[in-house]
């Protein structure tokens, strides 16, 4: 897995970093550079005017926390302490690579320096014809959808991932009339696959959401939303929760970008096919993983790890790569949902308990024919969380009995072979 482009050549010595966004994966790259004892300059550009917040409270918080869940407080790293230089309201404009570092455009001039890591986060998706509809990946949006979700508002989310379920389950605990509307028949089945996301369904009507399989939509109206099929879903606001996408338009052609935008790297964040003086990390970057293969952004907690292997490298500490297993949490609906690893279309998938019964359950996603463990699901069972966080620390996928690993009587440390 090594790439001859990104990893072979020797590193200059960096005295200044610049870390272009202000979101979760900006400030861990400069909290871990200044505890890895780097005293060189750090500067930082964000887009938003405000200091850096935690998303997820955005929507598990929605309606009871008016006010952003600063950084500062959540993860104890206070931006304007740790760097020389904090531009807020101020986004990247370009990158150029030089033979002196890197250069970014700013729209007050180049900043150049010698490292530059790209943590421009993603975007909420906005389909055409869906400009009536609201989205959330932001404070400013927040507040947006906790303004017009007043009593008596009849909500239509359209997405049954992640996010529209988290926002499902706030409106409706407040009361309102929630429907969601999920184009692919099954909720999260983009994460979990169709199997595995069918499970889900029956918890919408258990806490009063509407949920509407196979909604396809072709417009967002005044009136609510119009469906493939010709009716209308009537609604005052309406939620388009559909995915994010990376935030990289802003570097043109500078660097190399996949289909959806996101900068491919490797197992130390740098990005592939430039000079490693440029770096991407958090929900922007498609990292290269020795365990997972390639393993997309867009998780909480790979932006709060990712930052690790990144400056550990940049500094040239040698330290060994971390390489940390993909994770992604959620409350939603009544339950506390936990993913690790990443999921393959062609995996076969084991069921751990019953998904009906009272002690929670999970899934494990099996390479074809073998015991390779790829990607492990846990509902309601916190003990499974931190066993299945264990599973994925070796350098190998875990191997598992699958008949043991079936029963929640074993546990998952004693399925493992
Ligand atoms: P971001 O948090 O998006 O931060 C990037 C920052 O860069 C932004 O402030 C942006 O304005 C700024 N920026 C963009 N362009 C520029 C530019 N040109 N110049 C300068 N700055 C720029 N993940 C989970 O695992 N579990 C959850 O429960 C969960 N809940 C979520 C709920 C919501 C509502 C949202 C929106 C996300 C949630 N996530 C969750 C995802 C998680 O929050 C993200 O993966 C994480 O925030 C990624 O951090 P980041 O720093 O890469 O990007």
């Amino acid at each position: 897995m090594s790439d001859p482009e990104s990893t072979s050549r020797p590193q200059r010595v960096v005295r200044s970093v610049l870390v272009v966004g202000g979101g979760l994966a900006a400030t861990r790259t400069v909290a871990e550079l200044r505890e890895r004892g780097f005293d060189g300059r750090v500067v930082v550009l964000g887009a938003e005017p405000i200091a850096p917040y935690d998303r997820p409270p955005l929507s598990k918080h929605l309606l009871d926390r008016s006010t952003p869940t600063w950084l500062r407080d959540e993860i104890g790293a206070d931006l304007p302490v740790l760097a020389d230089e904090v531009r807020l309201g101020s986004p990247a404009r370009g990158l150029t690579i030089t033979a002196a570092g890197v250069e970014v455009q700013t729209d007050g001039g180049p900043l150049g320096a010698d490292a530059v890591v790209v943590a421009t986060g993603a975007h909420a998706v906005r389909p055409p014809g869906w400009e009536a509809a609201l989205t959330l990946h932001t404070a400013a949006d927040a507040d947006v959808l906790r303004a017009a979700l007043v009593p008596g508002t009849r909500l239509v989310v359209i997405g049954a991932g992640w996010i529209g379920a988290e926002i499902a389950t706030v409106a409706a605990a407040a009361g309102l009339d929630v429907t969601v509307l999920e184009a692919t028949g099954d909720p999260l089945g983009a994460a979990l696959g169709p199997a595995v996301g069918a499970l889900t369904a029956p918890w919408y009507a258990a806490v009063g959401v509407h949920l509407r399989r196979g909604a396809h939509v072709v417009e967002v109206g005044g009136n609510g939303v119009a469906l493939a099929d010709g009716t209308l879903v009537p609604a005052d606001v309406v939620l388009a929760a559909v995915g994010a996408r990376p935030t990289t338009a802003w570097l043109g052609s500078a660097l190399p970008q996949e289909p959806d935008g996101s900068l491919r790297v490797d197992e130390r964040h740098a990005v592939l096919g430039v000079p490693r003086s440029v770096r991407a990390v958090g929900d922007v970057a498609l990292r290269r993983s020795q365990r997972h293969g390639w393993v997309p952004g867009g998780h909480w907690d790979g932006a709060l790890r990712g930052p690790t292997d990144l400056v550990a490298d940049l500094l040239g500490t040698g330290d060994p790569v971390v390489d940390p297993a993909p994770y992604v949490f959620s409350t939603q609906l009544g339950h506390e949902l936990a993913l690790f690893g990443v999921r393959h279309v062609d995996d076969e998938v084991v069921l751990r308990g019953d998904p009906t019964g009272a002690d929670g359950w999970g899934a494990l996603w099996f390479r074809p024919g073998t015991d390779q463990v790829s990607a492990a699901f846990t509902v309601d069972r916190p003990h499974d969380v931190g066993a299945a966080r264990r599973l994925f620390t070796a350098a190998a996928l875990p191997r598992l009995d699958r008949t043991l690993a079936r029963d929640v009587g074993t546990t998952l440390r004693d399925a493992q072979r």
